[in-house]
């Protein structure tokens, strides 16, 4: 027993591990002569107390499992902040480049009931009369769902990622403008790169938040030039939202077409040095990119948060009947053969949305795959502590194929009482 629960809390709290059948041999090899010499360490799946080896899920979403989400936050934590104010390769001085938050919406498909809070905390009435509760249910749900235009939301939704694209074309546009550059000349002065994730509202219409920030030519390591200020990027952010617009398809005859909403928040980022309370700080921004970025659509769904095989699925899940509406309008539209480059069906779970919940440009800073390596360099480097084997020196043969997936009751009852793993420091927990 003290074996099994050994090798479970290797999992650090992960509850849908990968199942993994094979073996791994290390062989001692010899540096100068280069044979391979004696079994150092020998593992096979058969001998471990669960009877396979047991891989963490990677999951991302806190619905499907919420220890390996919280890694994938801390992940998104360091990328964000890096960006913000240098570490993990990126130079300190990015924290002195303009860099500014922002929120971008759709427009709206139809009235929905909301709470909109006034000066001093004061909540106005709904348009149907009533004071909503916080987490009144109602809360993002139509007016008259006979008159909400699901169509466009969905298709709004699928169109999302382009439309961000077509705005990152424009903003570098527009900042170019402003510094009397043309596109060509632009990129040997200057710069503009991004971190964003897409969020949904509870109405179910995605949304975007943005890290953008303006270096020198080569990026992080040059300072952007004296015209580069926070008020340059946030009037061409205004600009570039504004102009940004996608056509669609045209579907019985009506042409859609896609643009922002006319909310779009711009917000500059102040260093911790310069927050008196109220200022927008790096370390606010990057807690706040980083817990949307363990979310799906759950938001606007609830328990929905995996492809459905078929419509039958959708009558027997728990979710709102606005929710429901979207799903079937994707599910429906998915049908059709001029939009099959959607895969509305695949993405009917997403309302629509296929895109990356959380991208940045080459340049914001580290990779998710970066911290992932120095993680597992980490845990090597523990491992050779421990057993001191040299990679050096050693031959690894290793062979896996896949078992399935999850823990047996037991497992699962077992794991339970282990502790949760340990964090890192330096960040907060809950954000
Ligand atoms: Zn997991
Ligand atoms: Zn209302």
């Amino acid at each position: 027993m003290p074996a099994l629960l050994r090798q479970l809390a290797g999992l650090g709290g992960c509850t849908h591990p990968i199942r993994l059948d094979g073996h791994r041999t290390e062989y001692a090899v010899d540096t100068r002569t280069g044979e391979i010499g004696n079994v150092l360490h020998h593992l096979d799946s058969a001998g471990l107390p669960a009877g396979h080896l047991l891989v963490r899920c990677n999951n991302r979403r806190t619905t499907r499992c919420a220890a390996c989400a919280e890694v994938y936050r801390r992940d998104t934590f360091h990328l964000i902040t890096s960006g913000l104010r240098g570490g993990k390769g990126v130079p300190e001085r990015v924290a002195a480049h303009p860099r500014i938050f922002a929120t971008f919406t759709a427009p709206s498909f139809g009235p929905v009931h909301n709470r909109l809070t006034g000066p001093a905390g004061s909540v106005r009435r709904c348009r149907c009369g009533a004071l909503h509760d916080q987490d009144d249910p109602a809360l993002g749900t139509p007016l008259d769902p006979n008159t909400y235009d699901y169509e466009a939301a969905v298709l709004w939704n699928a169109h999302a990622g382009p439309l961000w694209r077509r705005f990152s074309i424009y903003l570098r546009r527009e900042v170019a403008k402003r510094a009397g550059l043309t596109q060509r000349a632009f990129r040997e002065h200057a710069r503009v790169s991004f971190a964003k994730v897409a969020e949904y509202q509870k109405r179910g219409a995605v949304h975007f938040h943005a890290v953008i920030r303006i270096d020198g030519p080569e990026g992080g390591d040059t300072p952007p030039p004296a015209w580069a200020t926070a008020e340059l990027l946030t009037d061409a952010i205004q600009a570039a939202a504004v102009a940004t617009r996608v056509d669609g398809p045209v579907i019985d005859g009506r042409a859609h077409a896609f643009t922002f909403g006319r909310q779009l928040d711009v917000r500059t980022i102040r260093s911790a040095d310069f927050d008196g309370g109220q200022e927008l700080t790096e370390r606010a921004v990057a807690a706040y990119i980083a817990k949307y970025a363990t979310k799906g659509a759950e938001t606007a769904t609830g328990a929905l948060d995996r492809p459905l095989r078929f419509l039958a699925e959708l009558a027997q899940l728990d979710i709102s009947d606005h929710a429901r509406q979207l799903v079937r309008t994707a599910w429906t539209l998915g049908a059709r053969k001029d939009l099959e480059h959607l895969r509305l069906r695949a993405w009917a779970h997403m309302l629509g949305f296929r895109g990356h919940f959380s991208t940045k440009s080459r340049r914001y800073s580290t990779t998710l795959g970066a911290l992932r390596d120095v993680r597992a360099a980490w845990r090597r480097a523990q491992a050779l502590a421990a057993n001191e084997t040299d990679p050096d020196t050693t031959l690894v043969l290793a062979h896996w194929i896949y078992a399935g997936t999850g823990l047996t009751d037991a497992e699962a009852w077992l794991a339970e009482t282990l502790e949760p793993a340990p964090g890192t420091e330096g960040e907060p927990t809950h954000a």
